[in-house]
């Protein structure tokens, strides 16, 4: 994949670049080497300053970074702002309590004196995704430079803007030269990073087939990684449930992101007794959407990011047409204009056993079940490859505790849409991937867990 940006609103090649030759890569390993022994040595105190000041620059320029998102990758603008405002949200966060998180943590034993250290690993690389393309990238940079770490970054080539961007704000903040580097680099590349001394370890967020091929490049050199792949998150509807705030967050949990989002909700599951009611406001819903300009304030749903995705969800929108699924709104690209418009779709009728009906929808189509009680909810919910999130919506307490209890996701959120949060860790089972990023977790991640003994 070339290198570029390309406006997925127009269809417009905007930019292209060169990707990084061998020797400008192995220049960039080399820094970031040098730069960690010094930078290891830096105290809490002054990563939190640097964070801080990145945080503030976030801040101050969020228009400026929030329109290159939407350039790049047509998120609606509204919601590229709200994404910078939550990076500078993550660099607080772990500005104020990285040092209490890897703080040497005691332990009595029948030594003199025993206890846990925490210590940074090196540089470490982040394959990221364009679809969150400020946020993916400081929920991994913020606890990674807080613990001590340097960090490379081989970002998707549709937002190379947005990569540049981001080295430039951390480097702006103060943090050394070198301290995090971006690569313009395509994937074919990753697998020789991995196998590179320089680097130690990696997380990758994207597909199943990105992550697995990471996973075994780090594998053959005994490297640590984390994954965070896709989803097919459940949205349960339960007859107590207040349906009118489920319908509207039903909504928005489809629609964020224009449908690109590993926590979307993506298959609806409803109970028999609500479900007629449901499916005509959902439908309501989705008809009162504006599809458009990302860039205009009124947009609720801007194109896809690249003519491959579009492409794609309009092949799986297909395959349940044919599998059985009845189309009641959508169902085809939008060939009115360019740019890759997919309209907002739902699909209800799906027979739960075919292939299609496990894939992940990456785009604004809604998939919408039918289940007699909480037994067959659950039962469909689990019946995904994927464990990423889980959204259910019930006032009955117990059916709410089974919920907990029996969903198989990384995480599960009760009348409210599953996002991330950094106070909480974030990240799935399954085929969703392995790890956890945010919270105290997240900068666990990489760090060398040394036990010392002392007698
Ligand atoms: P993708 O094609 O896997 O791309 C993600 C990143 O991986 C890009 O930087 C890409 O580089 C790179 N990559 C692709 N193939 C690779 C390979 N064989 N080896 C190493 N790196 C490789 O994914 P996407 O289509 O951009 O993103 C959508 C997917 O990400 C969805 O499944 C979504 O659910 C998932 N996602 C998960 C989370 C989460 O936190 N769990 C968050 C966001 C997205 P190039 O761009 O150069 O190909």
């Amino acid at each position: 994949m070339a290198i570029a940006t390309i406006n997925p609103a127009t269809g417009e090649t905007l930019k292209t670049f060169e990707a990084l030759n061998d020797e400008e890569i192995v220049a960039k390993l080399d820094l970031a080497n040098r730069t960690f022994e010094q930078y290891r040595q830096t105290s809490f105190s002054e990563r939190s300053h640097w964070l801080q000041k990145a945080a503030d620059i976030l801040e101050q320029d969020k228009a400026e970074f929030a329109k290159l998102m939407t350039l790049e990758m047509g998120k609606p603008f509204k919601a590229a702002i709200a994404e910078v405002e939550k990076c500078a949200v993550v660099c607080r966060y772990y500005a104020e309590h990285a040092p209490g998180f890897l703080a040497d943590v005691s332990i009595k034993t029948d030594a003199n004196q025993s206890f846990v250290r925490y210590q940074p690993m090196g540089a470490i690389l982040a394959v990221m995704p364009w679809n969150f393309p400020f946020w993916q990238v400081f929920r991994f940079a913020a606890p990674a430079l807080m613990a001590g770490n340097v960090g490379l970054l081989k970002h998707a080539s549709n937002v190379p803007q947005c990569a540049l961007a981001i080295e430039d704000i951390i480097r702006r903040a103060g943090f050394p030269e070198g301290a995090f580097q971006t690569l313009l680099i395509g994937a074919a590349k990753v697998a020789d990073l991995m196998a590179d001394d320089r680097v130690k370890a990696a997380t990758l967020t994207g597909s199943e087939p990105a992550g697995a091929s990471l996973a075994v490049a780090a594998g053959k050199q005994i490297k640590k990684t984390v994954l965070e792949l896709g989803g097919s998150d459940p949205f349960i509807v339960l007859e107590s449930a207040d349906l009118e705030t489920a319908v509207v967050t039903a909504t928005t949990a489809r629609m964020l992101n224009n449908g690109q989002s590993c926590i979307a909700a993506k298959r609806f599951i409803v109970a028999e007794a609500i479900a007629d009611k449901f499916e005509k406001l959902l439908l309501e819903k989705f008809e009162a959407l504006k599809v458009g300009d990302p860039m205009q304030p009124d947009t609720d749903l801007g194109p896809l990011a690249t003519p491959g995705i579009l492409q794609d969800l309009d092949q799986q929108v297909q395959g349940a047409i044919s599998s059985g699924g009845k189309v009641i709104i959508g169902g085809h690209p939008l060939s009115d204009r360019p740019g890759n418009f997919y309209p907002p779709t739902i699909i209800i009728d799906i027979p739960t056993d075919t292939p299609i009906a496990k894939e992940e929808f990456f785009g604004p189509v809604a998939l919408l079940f039918r289940v007699p009680d909480i037994d067959a909810a659950i039962k469909l919910a689990n019946n995904s490859p994927f464990g990423l999130g889980a959204s259910a919506w019930t006032t009955n307490n117990q059916e709410s505790d089974r919920l907990v209890e029996e969903i198989e996701a990384g995480a599960v959120f009760i009348n409210s849409m599953v996002k991330s949060d950094p106070r909480l860790p974030f990240g799935g089972i399954k085929r969703s991937g392995y790890g956890r990023e945010l919270s105290i977790q997240g900068i666990h991640e990489f760090v060398n867990v040394k036990t010392v003994w002392v007698k």
